[in-house]
C-alpha cells in the first residue's frame, strides 16, 4: 500500500508525512517511486512486453525533473518533451536521444535545432510550416529526422474544455481538409531531409472512456490506407497519444489495457487487411504515470469560520503550487495527515495563501478538527502540479521529495527568495 494510516498518521510509501513536513518544511511535493514503478510494470505487462513493437513515451510536461527523466530510463519508457527546457533537462540527465520524442503547437526555430543537435528520435509535426522548418535545419546541418503528422482527428472527448485536444476548432494538429493534409503528407514523404513515418493523435486528457481513442483511431488507419493508395508509401508507426484518467476523489481508474487492448486488436486486423506489418505503436502517458503517484503537503494556518457560511482552513501554499483548481475547476481529496485517524465531522474549505478569491484547493472536504499547525496532505498531485508551480505572489516554488519504501531523498530543492530575483536588474538611472 502506498498510502497507509499508522499511529493516526498518513505514511506515503512508508514515509511519515509528518516527519517529511518538518524535515522538508512546507508546502512540499512528495512522489512515491514505488507507485510511478508500479504504473511502468503495468504499462509492461499490458502493452510493451504484450505485443511487439510498441513504445511508452512519458508525457514529461505531467512532471519533468532530472530524477524523473534517470527513473523514465531505467523503467524502459521514451519521453516525449514539449519545449527547448525539457529538452534541456532531458539532455542535462543523459537521456538517450534516440528515445525522445518532439511534441508542440509551436516549435521555435532554435528548439528544432536543438532537437537535430541532440539527433532525436522524432518530431511530431503540428503544423504545415513546421516542416519547412525542420527541412531547412536539416539541411544546413546535414542531418535526416523521423517525422510523424500530429492531425486534428474532429472528435470530442468527455473532459473539461480546456484539456480537450482533438476536436475540429483545437490549436493542435493539422486539420483534415484534402486540400490540406495530403498535399503535406506528399511533401513529407518527398523530403529528402525527413523520414515520415506516419501519423499521430492525442484527444484529450484525463478521460475514463475508450471511445475518442478509438474514433481518433479510425482517422489515423483511413490516412493510412490513402498513404498506400495514393503515394505507395507504407506507414510504419502510430501514436495514440496518451490521456488516460486517474483517480482524484472518487473515480476508479480504467487499466490501460482497457485503452489499449481494442485499439491493438483493430490495428492489427487494419494491417492485416491492408497488407502491410503493423506499423509500431507509441503512447504518450503522461498523468496515469505521474498524477497518483504525488501528494502535496501544507502546514495549516489561519482558521476562518463565517458563521452559517463557511470554513476556511488556509495552507501556506495554494495556486502558486497547484494551479489546476483554480485554472479548471479540478477537484482534489485530502487528510489533516497528523489526524488521520479522526472521524472526519468537520466540514472545510482548504484556501491558498494568494491574493485571489479562485485560490482555493479543495471546496467543501470534512476533516478532523483543523488547527493551526495541522499538516494537510492533497493526494494526486503528482501530474501539472509542480510543473505548472509559478511565482505568483512572490510565493517560492516547494521542494520535491522521492519517497520509497520509507527512505527519502530530496529531489528538487525548495526555490529561495534570492531565486527568484537573481534575474532581476536595476536600471542604473533607478539607483
Ligand atoms: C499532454 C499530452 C500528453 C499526455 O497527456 P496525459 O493526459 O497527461 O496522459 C500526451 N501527448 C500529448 C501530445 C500531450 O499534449
Amino acid at each position: 500500500m502506498i498510502k497507509e494510516i499508522k499511529n493516526n498518521r498518513l505514511f506515503f510509501d512508508g514515509c511519515d508525512t509528518v516527519e517529511l513536513a518538518k524535515k522538508y518544511g512546507t508546502p512540499l511535493y512528495v512522489f512515491s517511486e514505488s507507485d510511478i514503478i508500479g504504473r511502468c510494470d503495468e504499462l509492461k505487462e499490458s502493452f510493451l512486453n504484450k505485443y511487439e513493437n510498441t513504445r511508452a513515451a512519458y508525457a514529461s510536461k505531467a512532471f519533468c525533473t532530472l530524477a524523473m527523466y534517470k527513473i523514465a530510463e531505467r523503467e524502459g519508457l521514451c519521453i516525449d518533451v514539449v519545449s527547448g527546457g525539457e529538452l534541456y533537462t532531458a539532455i542535462k540527465a543523459n537521456f538517450p536521444p534516440e528515445r525522445i520524442e518532439f511534441n508542440g503547437n509551436n516549435k521555435l526555430l532554435e528548439e528544432i535545432e536543438m532537437a537535430i543537435d541532440y539527433g532525436i528520435g522524432r518530431i511530431i509535426i503540428d503544423g504545415l510550416k513546421e516542416l519547412e522548418l525542420i527541412e531547412k535545419v536539416c539541411k544546413e546541418k546535414n542531418k535526416k529526422v523521423n517525422v510523424l503528422y500530429r492531425i486534428t482527428p474532429g472528435v470530442k472527448s468527455d473532459s473539461h474544455d480546456y484539456i480537450v485536444t482533438g476536436k475540429k476548432d483545437s490549436k493542435f494538429g493539422i486539420p483534415l481538409e484534402e486540400d490540406v493534409i495530403y498535399p503535406a503528407i506528399e511533401a513529407a514523404i518527398q523530403s529528402e531531409h525527413v523520414e515520415f513515418l506516419g501519423f499521430h493523435f492525442h484527444v484529450g486528457s484525463q478521460l475514463f472512456d475508450n471511445h475518442s481513442h478509438l474514433a481518433a483511431l479510425e482517422t489515423s488507419l483511413k490516412l493510412t490506407k490513402d498513404t498506400k493508395e495514393r503515394y505507395g508509401h507504407i506507414v510504419t508507426e502510430l501514436n495514440i497519444g496518451g490521456g488516460f484518467g486517474i483517480s482524484y476523489t472518487t473515480e476508479e481508474r480504467k487499466t490501460y489495457a482497457y485503452f489499449l487492448d481494442p485499439m491493438m486488436k483493430r490495428i492489427e486486423a487494419f494491417s492485416k487487411e491492408l497488407g502491410i506489418d503493423r506499423p509500431a505503436v507509441v503512447i504518450e502517458p503522461g498523468r496515469s504515470i505521474v498524477g497518483e503517484a504525488g501528494i502535496s503537503l501544507y502546514t495549516v494556518g489561519s482558521i476562518k469560520e463565517i458563521k452559517g457560511v463557511r470554513k476556511y482552513i488556509a495552507v501556506d501554499g495554494g495556486m502558486t503550487d497547484n494551479i489546476r483548481p483554480a485554472l479548471y475547476q479540478a477537484v482534489y481529496t485530502g487528510i489533516l495527515a497528523n489526524k488521520a485517524d479522526q472521524p472526519k465531522d468537520d466540514k472545510v474549505t482548504v484556501c491558498g495563501k494568494c491574493c485571489e478569491s479562485g485560490d482555493i484547493l479543495i471546496r467543501d472536504i470534512m476533516v478532523g478538527s483543523a488547527e493551526s499547525g495541522d499538516v494537510f496532505a492533497i493526494f494526486s498531485t503528482g501530474a501539472y502540479g509542480y510543473s505548472m508551480a509559478n511565482n505568483y505572489n512572490k510565493n517560492p516554488i516547494p521542494a520535491v521529495v522521492l519517497a520509497c519504501k520509507g527512505h527519502d531523498e530530496l529531489i528538487v530543492k525548495r526555490q529561495s527568495y534570492e531565486d527568484m530575483i537573481q534575474n532581476e536588474i536595476i536600471p542604473k538611472f533607478l539607483k
